[in-house]
């Protein structure tokens, strides 16, 4: 055996990269066992909201745990889901009637593919194909990389996936041949268009505006396809609002809901479905009732950590403070465009992200090379393979997110070195 039993995830641990430990974190900073302080300009892979150990959150969960650990949520209930759910019903879209609960945004997706299905089997009219979009990404699981982008990080289980439609995605100019490839799609009988609301997130940063969003929907609701919305990244202000469907003025069918739920503290997802939806499995029939469990649905500590999210929305100025982020975004991506290397920059809510020019794809050994180069400067940014990115968690300073725009720019310019 060579290292450590750790098999980290997407990870070459040939390349024997090194792997840092941190020992503690609050707000946007990381601290390693060396003493080092990492700004988490990616919000921790894309969870972390209100910061790190946001005090609320975390007293939530240790008072949570002195009182209900764990318990089986088929045919039982407690309070910190009934909050959740109610909290839920409160700021989400009010034709949204029902709250799943799962655990990951995998699982919230998986979850949302099986509602869409059993509710075409149950009203008698069964369809099975779902719509994607080219570039999506909705998770890792089996059924999650089957309505992904297919590429070198799915080859090998191929076999495994279930045939969609896939649809190109909508770049400047070319939105109608989205519409038609999608309007085709639903008058064949789609059972679903499953899609990430105004950003695709692992296929690139990729952004597309509320019109097209608003019109895909269109299409969709106009053919009776469930429109199935993934905010499982784009959800909890992101993009600058709750949730990037309200820019487009869309209430989806199916919200997959994830990460930022729980301010990011401990992993927690909901699926949330239209009535009819949950009209189409309810009755007198065991064989119509929706078959989804896992052991920890609805843990009570995660529940308590999405209450105290829920809370933190109502109570605290988080709409302003996104407000703000955004600005400061606008004011440090503008002022990095004019840089020779910068390509295609952009920016939705919170997110900025742009390409850096020399080099493409995902495996070019550009990414790892600039990861290393962020890490050694103490700044936490994972890139797309050319494609560089900010999403800082929402509490981050003034002062450090001008030191993460200081270090991009250090590190674009020592590239070629
Ligand atoms: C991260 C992500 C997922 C998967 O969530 P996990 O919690 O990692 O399983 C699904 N959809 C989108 C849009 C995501 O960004």
């Amino acid at each position: 055996m060579t290292g450590p039993a750790i098999w980290h995830p997407f990870t070459q641990h040939g390349l024997r990269e090194p792997i840092p430990q941190v020992v503690r974190a609050e707000g946007a900073v990381l601290h390693t066992a060396d003493g080092d302080e990492i700004i988490d300009a990616i919000s921790s892979w894309w969870v972390t909201t209100h910061g790190h150990c946001h005090p609320r959150i975390t007293a939530a969960i240790a008072q949570q745990a002195t009182q209900l650990d764990q318990m089986i949520f088929a045919g039982w209930t407690h309070e910190p889901a009934q909050q959740v759910a109610e909290g839920l019903r409160a700021i989400m879209p009010d034709s949204l009637t029902r709250v799943f609960f799962s655990d990951s945004g995998s699982t919230s997706v998986e979850v949302a593919l099986k509602m869409a299905l059993g509710y075409w089997r149950n009203t008698g009219e069964p369809r099975d194909r779902i719509v994607v979009m080219e570039h999506g990404y909705h998770g890792d699981t089996i059924g999650t990389m089957s309505v992904g982008a297919r590429g070198v990080f799915n080859r090998a289980y191929q076999p495994l996936l279930f045939d969609v439609t896939s649809i190109p995605f909508p770049h400047d100019g070319t939105a109608q041949a989205t519409y038609d490839a999608l309007e085709t799609a639903c008058r064949q009988g789609a059972a679903a268009f499953i899609v990430e609301p105004l950003i695709l997130g692992a296929g690139g940063m990729l952004i597309y505006p509320p019109e097209v969003l608003a019109r895909m929907h269109r299409i969709c609701a106009d053919q009776g396809t469930l429109f199935i919305a993934d905010e499982v990244m784009t959800g909890w202000g992101r993009t600058g609002t709750l949730t990037a469907c309200e820019q487009a003025g869309v209430v989806p069918d199916i919200l997959c809901l994830s990460k930022g739920l729980t301010g990011g503290a401990i992993p927690l997802a909901v699926t949330m479905a239209s009535e009819v939806i949950y009209q189409a499995h309810y009755g007198p029939d065991r064989a119509t009732m929706f078959f989804h469990s896992s052991s920890y649905t609805a843990n009570p500590l995660a529940c308590a950590a999405a209450a105290a999210n829920l809370a933190i929305w109502r109570d605290e100025p988080v709409r302003e403070r996104i407000a703000a982020l955004c600005q400061q975004q606008t004011d440090h991506l503008n002022a990095l465009a004019a840089h020779m290397r910068v390509c295609n920059p952009r920016q939705i809510g919170t997110i900025t992200a742009f390409e850096v020019g020399g080099a493409e794809g995902y495996l070019s050994d550009m990414a790892p090379r600039m990861l290393a180069m962020f890490r050694e400067r103490g700044v936490l940014l994972r890139p797309l393979g050319n494609t560089v990115y900010v999403m800082p968690p929402f509490c981050i300073t003034p002062d450090q997110l001008a030191r993460i725009y200081a270090v991009i720019r250090e590190v674009i310019d020592h590239l070629d070195n």
